[in-house]
């Protein structure tokens, strides 16, 4: 940790970074003070309202049989304080993609409030929260949108990870942060979103755990069901998650790029180096190049390396949503997925290995029980950031108050991204 000035940074799960005092007391009355723990403990953070979305309630699940329809949860933006109601129906105009160093959208250049640094899912996720509550925001990107870890092809939305899943405090938030994210940006039902994830439960132990998790009462109500064996897939039940979603990254984050620039967000993407935006606050959503940036060496973070592979696969027949058991998966055609991710610690460089091809077709194989072969025709790699309890962070900078931080959100930057970017905007739109 620094010196000096303590940290007026929370991690919003992170016991173990300082705030400074006055806040502090607020802070642990707010947040658990061990920060969003797992479980019943973890909501209190719900029960507090701190993380509220603003009263539209939970979402109503979908499964990956059929689309949640009618039941889909609907936010009128004229009654959110928050809204951006004035700006709806600039929101219904067709989207267009985010162009070479360009703005887009309409821009207010008399006043800054937040430059947001990256444009990954930290960074576009922030701003949509800053920009409903009101602040004036400028993105930058060194490069293009979606060009960090949030890039990787295909994603998951999961609610529900690891061997016995509990619901971690704010998840509710973060799900329904998302689908409003969706329905008011006008990208709603679009075919790269899938709802629903699918996760055999490959042996007896996985089976329980996930039996256990879809009983437990922490979750809410239709977004986990233990299923029996399932015809096509390998396992002694399935756990299926009807809160998740599978998305293609890439047309997300140039979608929400686009839906953003409507709004009146300024966007700029390849931006060089040296290009600065006088604002009252800045974000930096940077991804990896917060490793190397001494300001923020305090937060102790480090990189996880992923890679993806797209696949060209025989001997799978039907559709299936999106799958999570060793890695996940997911079927973008009828004989294409992409399969995913490798965890390393430890590597050299952040380019694709081929190395890395037999591991993880042999546990997207795993999913079924039949023989499946599969050929290699796309690699990718990204590397997340990690912080040293594996909770994601929202800090403001020690010396500097003006200067703010999103990192640390490892494999689970869809949900944490809302949790961070919500809260983010609560304290700017606080501390004028
Ligand atoms: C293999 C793999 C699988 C993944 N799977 C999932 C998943 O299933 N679910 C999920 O939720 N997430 C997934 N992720 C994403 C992961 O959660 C990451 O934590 C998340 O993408 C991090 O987002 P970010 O916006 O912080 O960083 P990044 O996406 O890395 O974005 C950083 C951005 O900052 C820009 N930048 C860098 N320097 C500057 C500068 N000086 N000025 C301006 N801009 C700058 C970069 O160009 C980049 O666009 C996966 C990632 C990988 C690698």
């Amino acid at each position: 940790m620094g010196t000096g000035r303590q940290h007026d940074a929370i991690a919003i799960q992170n016991a173990d970074v300082q705030v400074g005092v006055a806040r502090r007391a607020r802070l642990v009355a707010d947040l658990d003070p061990g920060g969003i723990q797992r479980g019943r403990e973890g909501q209190s953070l719900v029960k507090e309202g701190l993380l509220d979305v603003g009263g539209s309630g939970f979402p109503i699940p979908h499964d990956a049989e059929g689309p949640l329809g009618d039941r889909r949860v609907v936010h009128d933006p004229g009654d959110d304080p928050r809204g951006i109601g004035k700006d709806q129906e600039s929101q219904n105009k067709p989207l267009h993609l985010a162009g070479k160093y360009i703005q887009i959208g309409t821009v207010n250049t008399n006043r800054t409030d937040v430059w947001i640094r990256g444009g990954g899912v930290a960074g576009l996720t922030a701003a949509w929260h800053c920009r409903k509550a009101g602040l004036q925001v400028v993105v930058t990107d060194t490069a293009a949108i979606g060009s960090g870890a949030s890039g990787a092809w295909w994603a998951l939305m999961n609610p529900a990870t690891g061997v016995q899943p509990a619901p971690v405090a704010g998840i509710r938030q973060a799900m329904v942060g998302f689908e409003l994210m969706r329905n008011e940006l006008g990208l709603d039902g679009v075919g790269w979103i899938k709802a629903g994830i699918w996760r055999p439960a490959l042996d007896k132990a996985l089976a329980n755990g996930f039996a256990k998790a879809a009983a437990h009462p922490d979750w809410p109500a239709g977004w986990l069901r233990m299923d029996r064996p399932m015809h096509g897939l390998a396992g002694s039940g399935v756990l299926r998650v009807a809160a998740g979603y599978a998305i293609d990254m890439r047309l997300w984050l140039t979608a929400v790029a686009a839906r953003l620039g409507a709004m009146g967000v300024d966007i700029r993407e390849n931006v060089p180096q040296h290009h600065t935006v006088p604002a009252r606050h800045r974000v930096d959503c940077i991804g990896m190049e917060l490793l190397t940036d001494p300001a923020w060496a305090h937060l102790r973070l480090h990189p996880i390396k992923g890679q993806l592979r797209e696949v060209l696969v025989n001997g799978i027949r039907g559709q299936f949503p999106a799958l999570s058991a060793r890695g996940y998966a997911i079927q973008t055609d009828t004989d294409r997925w992409v399969i995913g991710s490798t965890y390393e610690h430890d590597f050299t460089d952040a380019k694709p290995d081929a190395a890395y091809d037999a591991y993880l077709i042999d546990r997207f194989k795993a999913m079924f029980p039949q023989p499946v072969s599969v050929t290699v025709v796309g690699r990718w790699a990204g590397v997340r950031i990690g912080s040293h309890n594996r909770q994601p962070i929202l800090a403001r900078h020690p010396e500097d108050e003006t200067r703010w931080a999103v990192t640390g959100m490892g494999s689970k930057g869809l949900v944490y991204s809302q949790i961070l970017g919500r809260e983010l905007a609560d304290r700017l739109t606080a501390d004028p």
